[in-house]
């Protein structure tokens, strides 16, 4: 898509700390980290959300995954670490291209804000 963010440092249009990438998948450091590890995990292919990715491609949803568990794991942090997709405005959600955030390397409460 023209105008998406992600589908531009997917293309290496946008620079980005690339953290891992598979057949599928890119996972690059969050530019506003929240947490000592806080990357993004996004698919290739361009779609809205979490549950679009999942009905469309959801072997690549599982590729996701696996991708924040091999970030995790590369950092660190193979154990703990927090996995979070953001899904409409009035959760979050700011950039209109599925992404998974995975965070680690400190403590997490529960509820998040
Ligand atoms: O879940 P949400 O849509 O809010 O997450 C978007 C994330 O993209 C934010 O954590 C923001 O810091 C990150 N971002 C980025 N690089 C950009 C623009 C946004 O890592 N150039």
């Amino acid at each position: 898509m023209d105008d998406c963010l992600f589908c531009k440092i997917v293309a290496g249009e946008i620079p980005a700390t690339t953290l891992h990438v598979t057949e599928r998948t890119v996972a690059f450091a969050d530019i506003e980290p929240q947490a000592p590890l806080h990357a993004l995990v996004v698919p290739r292919t361009h779609v809205p959300n979490a549950a679009a990715l999942a009905a469309a491609e959801p072997d690549t949803m599982a590729e996701l995954v696996a991708t924040a568990a091999a970030v995790a794991t590369a950092a660190g942090h193979p154990d703990d670490y927090r996995l979070t997709f953001n899904t409409g405005a009035g959760a979050g959600q700011t950039v209109f291209h599925a992404h998974l955030h995975v965070l680690a390397g400190r403590d997490f409460t529960w509820p998040p804000g």
